[in-house]
């Protein structure tokens, strides 16, 4: 099987995975792997990712140009194909809309990682981006600067997420963590509030 076919089958596992989760309800969200230097599988506008198959996926240049697929490409495609040329250590993206990280999103609230180790090691800091339009050229150029800027978990204000992995499996496990986090702090709320970690806590957390 070559690069593209692999590819493409990787994407509809994941899909199927994603929409099972409740991460991306309707036809909502998107998913993107990268398959060398200059070209990446994307997922089509309009499709659940309930059935999606790996004949639905767009094989695209990083420049935008479609070598491969009769379907559409996502609206949000160019901010997947930015996220490849400017960070080549960026394997596959995925944007979703997952329930306890989309909350905080419709309610402009960052999600801090300095609550939990374990989300302050995999998720990192994560990126706020303001509100615009989904698909418009002035959304994906606020989404482009966060990218540039390293964040590799990236929350869109009323609207959802995007999580940047080495590849499809470590996005996934990204996306994964960040909704259950947020379901977390969401009952931490409830029972008070959690306590954040001191900066030299967190400090021994990155460099032991
Ligand atoms: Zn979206």
């Amino acid at each position: 099987m070559n690069n593209e076919k692999k590819a493409r089958k990787r994407v509809a596992e994941y899909c199927r995975r994603l929409y099972e989760k409740g991460f991306m309800p309707g036809i909502d969200g998107n998913v993107s792997v990268r398959v060398d230097s200059d070209t990446a599988i994307v997922t089509p506008a309009g499709l659940s990712k309930e059935t999606i198959t790996p004949g639905d996926l767009v094989c695209m240049k990083l420049t935008g140009e479609v070598i491969s697929g009769s379907r559409q490409p996502s609206s949000e495609t160019p901010m997947h194909l930015a996220a490849y040329r400017l960070r080549h250590d960026i394997g596959a993206v995925i944007h979703a809309h997952s329930p306890n990280a989309t909350a905080f999103a419709l309610c402009g609230k960052h999600i801090d990682t300095r609550y939990a180790p374990f989300a302050y090691m995999h998720l990192g800091v994560i990126g706020d981006v303001p509100y615009d339009a989904p698909g418009t050229p002035e959304f994906h150029q606020s989404v482009t600067a966060a990218v540039k800027k390293g964040y590799n978990v990236i929350m869109f204000k009323n609207h959802g997420a995007m999580v940047l992995g080495a590849n499809l499996p470590d996005a996934y496990a990204k996306t994964d963590l960040l909704e259950a986090y947020a379901g977390m702090l969401l009952k931490a709320e409830l029972l008070g509030g959690a306590s954040v970690l001191s900066d030299k806590q967190l400090e021994k957390i990155v460099h032991g």
